[in-house]
């Protein structure tokens, strides 16, 4: 895998910096008002140019509500979302959809994101459409270029989605995804939902196509294999928070965080001669509606102390160049 230029002195592509999501719950009559949900709560990242920045947790930690914070498909509360140093929080509806040309997703099930009604070339095609200043035959010229990238063969422009396997889908969804040369891909999961042979093929084309295009993806999986593959650095977040962030390999070699070594004990053993300790993790989430006081984790970590629960860690560097931040009161 290349390096990635993931200097201070590098701008980074996108910068997310105390990014929150509550969800309000509907009050019932005669019921006292029920706390927000904290699906996202003060979460800061940044992701350079052609680097692939993982998000990783339990379902439900708030990784899928990030990525699609940053692309506004879900709305924050609060926070900032910076692309190339642009305010995309500030941006009207008309202006964030112009953007949107630098700014992909690639979803979990590709079914259900491709319009059943159109073809394959349609759906390729459609948002050359809408971005304009194409001609049809450049368009179709365009199509053809991006289902060969894709894998996919030139005849199948005019299938529907129905008759494509699962794999296709999603090459489809990538070719879709692909058209506006974006900068930045979210990816929800999308192979996850795919059998293991055929998630090791998309994976690899995400891999080549980043480095052809330089390409940055926001990567947000639950699958530590596959996530240990395509990273550059993983960000681990934990009930709303993100508890650990590092590069890839000093992540998997040596983490920090109670939950993060916890998370990582659960993944399959690369080899099986050395095999790691297996640590459960007790007991289930706290609501985030009503989340523990202090460290998130404190409910459930082994190494909880008095302090755990009175103060909250913040997340800070534990190296010489900040790229390893804990947020641990004891780690
Ligand atoms: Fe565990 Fe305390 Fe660290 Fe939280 S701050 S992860 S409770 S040791």
């Amino acid at each position: 895998m290349s390096a990635v230029p993931t200097t201070t002195a590098t701008p980074p592509l996108l910068a997310v910096e105390n990014l929150r999501k509550h969800y309000s719950a509907p009050r019932q009559w005669l019921r006292k008002a029920r706390p927000p949900v904290q699906a996202v709560d003060d979460v800061s990242f940044t992701v350079a140019k052609g680097e692939t920045l993982s998000l990783v947790g339990e379902s439900g930690c708030g990784k899928t509500t990030t990525a699609k914070s940053v692309l506004r498909l879900v709305e924050p509360t609060a926070g900032s979302v910076r692309l190339e140093g642009e305010e995309l929080l500030a941006l009207s509806p008309e202006q964030m959809r112009q953007r949107r040309r630098d700014l992909q997703i690639i979803f979990q099930d590709p079914y259900a994101s491709l319009n059943p009604r159109l073809k394959a070339g349609d759906i390729v095609a459609e948002p050359l459409r809408n971005f304009g200043g194409m001609t049809a035959a450049e368009r179709a010229e365009r199509v053809q270029w991006l289902f060969a990238r894709v894998g996919l063969r030139p005849d199948a422009a005019s299938r529907f989605p129905h008759e494509f396997s699962g794999g296709q889908r999603q090459r489809l969804g990538i070719a879709r995804a692909l058209a506006l040369n974006p900068k930045l891909i979210v990816c929800d999961e999308p192979v996850s939902a795919l059998d293991v042979s055929v998630q090791a093929q998309v994976v690899n084309l995400l891999m080549d196509l980043q480095a052809e295009f330089g390409i940055a993806y926001l990567f947000v999986a639950h699958d530590l294999a596959v996530v240990r593959h395509i990273s550059h650095r993983v960000a681990v977040m934990y009930l709303g928070h993100v508890v650990e962030v590092a590069d890839r390999d000093t992540l998997f070699a040596a983490p920090r965080h109670p939950y993060t070594e916890i998370l990582l004990s659960a993944a399959p053993v690369p080899n099986p001669r050395t095999p790691a300790r297996r640590i459960l993790l007790q007991g289930d989430p706290p609501s985030p509606a009503n989340p523990p006081s202090g460290c998130r984790f404190h409910t459930r970590c082994p190494l909880a102390q008095a302090v755990c629960r009175e103060q909250r860690p913040a997340l800070t560097p534990r190296d010489g160049d900040g790229t390893h931040q804990v947020a641990c009161h004891l780690r």
